[in-house]
């Protein structure tokens, strides 16, 4: 076999045509590599879901460029030889196609970008790290960026606003105002959303996607999670087919909904399209200009478009910059000294805490929560309870089918945890059972009173808040931005004090 030129390297969530590595490519001269490994399903405890969406968005991507007349080798998960691991497998074809020069756009995850650096200098073969076109801002222009000044996502958004001319007219932004969020905390009050929440478009498995289903079921049948519901667009068409049903179907209510749950109402008004996003089946570009075409035709409010304009354009950049401008170290991070182990009820969602309940199997059941039961109920609770960061980020990075660490690490550790000490927030996100009980109605289907924070009945939410506004009422009572809440422990007495934290105590101790 001819030695290949360059060889490049796709990883699984580099899925996309207009990628940097592809740029010049000559097929007579070089290959593209692709491969399948155990490792990456395995070094956390991974969701099928997950699992499932790489390999079977990665075997169409596979199919794809080869019927573009791409030379593609492909190592399945199940080829029999498979040696389970990235370095390994291309430590083999550099020894079968003695490339050249290696290629690929900057990886995803600082461990994977590490290890395909060592590895290619052990193989002696030069390897081009091209910078990731995807993304609004380059990692370089955002460190540039955060140079000398306090981080926070407002600001870098409205940077990225004028920048990229997105939402404004004329050098200012549409409507007069940066953000709408206050029009945009709405909860769906006693009657719930109704009938009408539109069923979002469904991608149903073919042939090559009930191949990986059957192979994960099997294979990783102790793995948590179900496959039942896989029905995410694996492809660059229905991801494209799942931009346009969101945009026409649900965009128009997003705004004002964003921030309320529902039981049984998994997806609600949000895009279900974190997944294509990080797999790069789709650009934020798109996505950012689908929504502000939708607000300009009438179609959106200016809250709604607003709305999701800010966590494409504005949290999910800021959220990439704050992960490599501050890792390796930031998986350390720990300011608010947390160290319990993670309840096991996240892996199960065995537990009589109605809210917690539904978050933790609705994520079994579908590989999926929207941000405010990731944020205030999941990662609430693992706030309150003072569970270690780091066990936290391993549950996130595991149980989603849209976790890519760069993404998944500034919102678990960080914007959930508190523990990067305010880069992501600029408080702890720290709330009692009264939010939960205002946003959604899974308090009225539990035996818990989400007023209470001591006896039989007690809220262990509430409970928990009160309790961690005494464990860290110094570093509160100093934010501004949590000053108010900590005020009110005023009104306890001594002996409510005491029988709050008591009460925390031993709730704490009965987790398993
Ligand atoms: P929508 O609500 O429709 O939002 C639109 C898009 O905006 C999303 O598809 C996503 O690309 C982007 N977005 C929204 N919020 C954020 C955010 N805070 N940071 C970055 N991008 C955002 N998102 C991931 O893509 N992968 C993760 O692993 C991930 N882990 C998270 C962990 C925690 C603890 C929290 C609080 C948030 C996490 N998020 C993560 C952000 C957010 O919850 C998901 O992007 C969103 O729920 C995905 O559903 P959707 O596509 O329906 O989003
Ligand atoms: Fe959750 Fe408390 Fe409401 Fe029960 S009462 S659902 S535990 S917030």
């Amino acid at each position: 076999m001819p030695a290949v030129r360059r060889l490049v390297l796709v990883l699984g969530d580099q899925l996309d045509l207009a990628s940097a590595a592809l740029d010049g490519f000559d097929p007579g001269r070089d290959a593209v590599w692709m491969a399948e490994v155990a490792d990456e399903s395995t070094h956390v405890w991974t969701h099928k879901a997950r699992i499932a969406l790489f390999l079977a968005a990665m075997r169409h991507f596979r199919d794809d460029l080869r019927a573009r007349g791409f030379a593609v080798h492909y190592r399945q998960l199940d080829d029999p030889d498979n040696r389970g691991s990235l370095a390994a497998e291309l430590e083999r074809s550099v020894a079968e196609l003695k490339p050249a020069r290696l290629v690929a756009v900057e990886p995803g995850e600082y461990r994977v970008r590490e290890a395909l650096a060592a590895t290619a200098q052990r193989l002696g073969v030069p390897l081009d790290v091209l910078q990731d076109r995807h993304f609004f801002c380059s990692t370089d222009e955002f460190q540039r960026y955060a140079r000398g000044r306090e981080l926070r996502m407002e600001f870098f958004y409205r940077e990225l606003r004028k920048r990229t001319g997105v939402l404004m007219d004329g050098g200012k932004p549409c409507g007069g105002a940066w953000n709408y969020d206050r029009e945009n905390r709405g909860s769906f009050g006693k009657g719930g959303p109704g009938m009408f929440v539109p069923t979002p478009a469904s991608f149903p498995a073919d042939a090559v996607t009930r191949d990986v289903l059957a192979l994960v079921g099997e294979r990783f049948a102790d793995h948590p999670g179900s496959l039942a519901r896989f029905d995410w667009p694996v492809t660059r068409d229905s991801a494209l087919a799942a931009l346009a049903d969101f945009v026409e179907n649900r965009l128009p209510d997003f705004g004002p909904r964003q921030d309320a749950m529902w039981t049984a109402e998994p997806y609600l008004y949000h895009s279900r399209l974190s997944a294509a996003l990080n797999l790069k089946l789709l650009g934020p570009r798109e996505v950012v200009a689908a929504a502000e075409a939708a607000y300009r035709d009438g179609r959106a409010s200016l809250a709604s478009a607003e709305g999701f304009v800010r966590q494409v354009l504005g949290w999910r950049e800021y959220a990439r910059g704050v992960y490599w401008l501050h890792m390796p170290g930031y998986l350390d991070r720990n300011a608010l000294g947390a160290t319990r182990p993670l309840p096991r009820l996240y892996w199960t969602g065995e537990t009589d805490l109605n809210c917690l309940r539904h978050a933790v199997r609705q994520t079994l059941e579908y590989g999926y929560a929207h941000h405010i039961q990731r944020l205030m109920v999941l990662g609430v609770f693992a706030l309150l309870v003072g569970v270690d960061p780091k066990a936290v980020h391993g549950w996130y990075l595991a149980v989603y089918v849209d976790a890519v660490e760069w993404v998944e690490l500034p919102n678990s550790l960080g914007m959930s945890q508190y523990a990067d000490g305010g880069v992501m927030a600029s408080k702890p996100y720290c709330a009692s059972g009264r939010y939960v009980d205002r946003m959604s109605n899974y308090c009225r289907g539990c035996r818990y009173d989400p007023g209470k924070a001591v006896g039989d009945a007690a809220c262990p939410f509430t409970t928990l808040y009160w309790d961690f506004l005494l464990r860290h009422r110094d570093p509160l009572a100093a934010n501004p931005r949590t000053s108010a809440q900590v005020k009110n422990l005023d009104r306890l007495t001594p002996a409510d004090r005491a029988a709050v934290r008591g009460q925390a105590d031993r709730f704490r101790a009965s987790l398993l």
